[in-house]
């Protein structure tokens, strides 16, 4: 159930968000809206407003909320987007994009939880979320090509088919990098084959691992 007392939490966690640096009136708005709560464990539903990364299944995390924030500030979802999202997860980040962009598509390499969250985000009443058990290191090819792309697992390199997959003037947003910390990367695709990379701070996430898990 979300309460008002969840409802102030949340403003409570957006006044953080915006002290962090966090500007984007739109994004604030989707974190003030989806109840966190929800997509965790009873057992951590007390600390679910706090900027905090906290354990779900399967051994994964579901992102610290100034992390999805800062995310989706640079994904910078617009009403005509189709976005896919690669690791669903807890499913909150979906939840956050979903009221963003015109359709959502999220894919999970862990089957328990792709059951788990599909449920869920359906139990919600989020339909502009299609969630998909998948390898996400292969992108969706079925739904491509996307408007922007973004990646909530931490990568050691940028792969060629989530490339491939994005609209030229589309954008990728994937921690990456060899080291533990990954830098967060936009890369825009100016033309068919020509890429522009920035990189946005540093980030720890569980790990972007290939194949898929059953
Ligand atoms: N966006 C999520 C973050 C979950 S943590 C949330 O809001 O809760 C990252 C997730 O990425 C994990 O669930 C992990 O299983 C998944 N993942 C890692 N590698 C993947 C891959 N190749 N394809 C799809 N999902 C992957």
């Amino acid at each position: 159930m979300d309460t008002y007392r969840h409802k102030g939490l949340r403003q409570r966690l957006v006044s953080t968000l915006i002290q962090k640096g966090i500007t984007s009136p739109r994004v604030l708005d989707a974190i003030a809206q989806v109840p966190r709560h929800l997509f965790l464990d009873k057992a951590f539903e007390e600390q679910a407003y706090k900027d905090k990364a906290l354990p779900i299944a399967a051994n994964q995390t579901i992102s610290q909320p100034y992390t999805v924030a800062f995310q989706t500030q640079l994904v910078d979802p617009q009403p005509s987007d189709y976005i896919l999202e690669v690791g669903t997860g807890s499913g909150y980040q979906a939840a956050v994009l979903a009221g963003l962009c015109k359709k959502l598509y999220t894919i999970e390499r862990q089957k328990t939880l792709y059951t788990r969250t599909a449920g869920l985000l359906n139990r919600l009443g989020y339909v502009k979320v299609r969630t998909l058990y998948g390898d996400g290191y292969k992108g969706a090819p079925k739904f491509a090509p996307f408007d922007k792309i973004i990646v909530t697992a931490g990568a050691r390199e940028v792969p060629q088919a989530l490339l491939t997959q994005l609209k030229v003037g589309g954008q990728l947003i994937i921690p990456s990098g060899l080291k533990e910390t990954k830098k967060m990367l936009r890369v825009t695709k100016t033309a068919e084959s020509d890429y522009e990379t920035e990189a946005y701070g540093a980030f720890k996430f569980v790990p972007f691992l290939e194949g898929m898990v059953s």
